[in-house]
């Protein structure tokens, strides 16, 4: 009986310790390595391979509706700056990222996903021109996720509040934070969000805002931290996760 007790005193501190120690997110996959580029297949395998928390991509609708993995709102094709939004996605496809690969579709990017089980994705939906363009992507991306099965790997972050609330509403139980900064956690509570997942600067000038998600049931996300001075101030301050370029430094501080 003894023995039991002292047992699950030992397990309740090690979940305790679990649970308050901060992860890591790769901002747009794990890209500054060898052979990697920003949104490539490399990039989230480079960040499974080093068994990231997450790794991060950005969601664009093409003007013939089929989601695509791109940062910018602008892609150069043959000295053409096209916008994604008026072009298809047979001509973006084309487009030669950094590391040679072509850009990829979400379907394209979901295939490799699968097989990489010791990572999430996490999905940023870029701000669309009108409401109907970005329903109409959380429609498509959400059905996705749902035919493979991926809705526990997978969650959603976006700065637009109109996406925030479309994916809770048709995903409940989708982890979903808002990447703008100004609402409070309460609101965010109140809306029906995971947390918040807000820039490193919101965080210095409103660190209370860590404690009060938490007293909330929510969780903190920071980016995009970079440097020494801000990855440590910002594991000091027991946010969750850290949206990082640079994992390894992350996970450096954490293991010290
Ligand atoms: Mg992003």
């Amino acid at each position: 009986m003894r023995f039991k007790s002292i047992l699950s005193v030992v397990l309740l501190t090690v979940c305790i310790h679990l649970q308050a120690q901060t992860q890591i997110i790769a901002h747009r996959g794990f890209w500054k390595t060898e052979n990697s580029a920003q949104n490539s297949l490399t990039a989230l395998k480079k960040a499974n391979e080093i068994k990231t928390y997450g790794s991060e991509i950005d969601i664009w609708l093409s003007s013939d509706g089929i989601p695509v993995v791109f940062h910018d709102a602008n892609v150069m094709l043959d000295g053409k700056n096209l916008n994604i939004q008026d072009t298809p996605a047979d001509i973006l496809t084309q487009v030669k990222l950094s590391n040679g690969e072509n850009l990829p579709t979400l379907e394209s990017y979901l295939d490799t996903f699968e097989d990489c089980l010791e990572t999430k994705l996490i999905i940023e939906f870029k701000s669309h021109r009108t409401k109907y363009q970005e329903d109409e992507l959380v429609d498509k991306v959400l059905k996705m996720v749902r035919d493979r099965n991926l809705q526990n790997r997978v969650e959603y972050i976006s700065f637009s509040l109109n996406l925030v609330v479309k994916t809770i509403h048709l995903d409940p139980l989708a982890k979903v934070y808002y990447l703008s900064g100004n609402l409070s956690p309460a609101v965010m509570k109140s809306i029906g969000a995971a947390g918040i997942d807000y820039n490193v600067a919101v965080f210095k000038r409103n660190p209370q805002w860590v404690k009060e998600s938490h007293d909330l049931g929510l969780k903190v996300n920071v980016w995009t931290v970079n440097s020494p001075e801000d990855i440590q101030q910002m594991i000091d301050l027991n946010v969750d996760y850290i949206t990082t370029d640079e994992p390894l430094l992350v996970k450096e501080f954490l293991d010290r």
